[in-house]
């Protein structure tokens, strides 16, 4: 399903150019316009889901496969030293675009560390209280 007001449904579909590396009957993937490092792809289904959370089952299964050919092939081709695979969902998480996808950012030994953040310090009784809530919740 498409939605009309989408603008990675009109990209993955073929109705705005984008520089494509893949595509497939279900997925598109492109290069990101505004990229984190240059090869930045990111992986758009042509379905439309808002979010990880409405992703259907094939979705789900397919999503990490590509990630692994894409990344793959980025190493291959800009010879970078790893790769981050990255998904956001909701704006708290800085989702920008409310189409799911996925980026692929390519890495280089001694170069930038996406996904960094401030270790906090854990404290075993609290750790134990949000482990438990977030079992009940499952
Ligand atoms: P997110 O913040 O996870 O929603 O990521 C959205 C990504 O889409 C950002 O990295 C943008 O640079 C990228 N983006 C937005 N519009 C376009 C576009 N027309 N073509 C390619 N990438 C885009
Ligand atoms: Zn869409």
């Amino acid at each position: 399903m498409k939605k009309d007001d989408c603008i990675f449904c009109k990209i993955a579909n073929g109705e705005i150019p984008s520089d494509t590396v893949y595509e497939d009957d279900k997925y598109r993937a492109i290069l990101d316009l505004s990229p984190a490092v240059k090869g930045h792809t990111l992986i758009i289904p042509k379905d439309h889901f808002d979010d990880l959370l409405s992703a259907d089952e094939e979705t789900l299964e397919s999503v990490l496969k590509l990630a692994q050919r894409i990344g793959a092939a980025q190493l291959k081709a800009l010879k970078c030293d790893g790769f981050n695979v990255v998904q956001n969902n909701g704006e708290a998480a800085g989702q920008t675009v409310h189409h799911l996808h996925v980026h692929i950012i390519p890495r280089y030994n001694g170069g930038a560390k996406m996904v960094a953040w401030e270790q906090l310090k854990s404290e075993p009784e609290e750790q134990q209280k949000i482990a438990g809530e977030i079992k009940a919740a499952l």
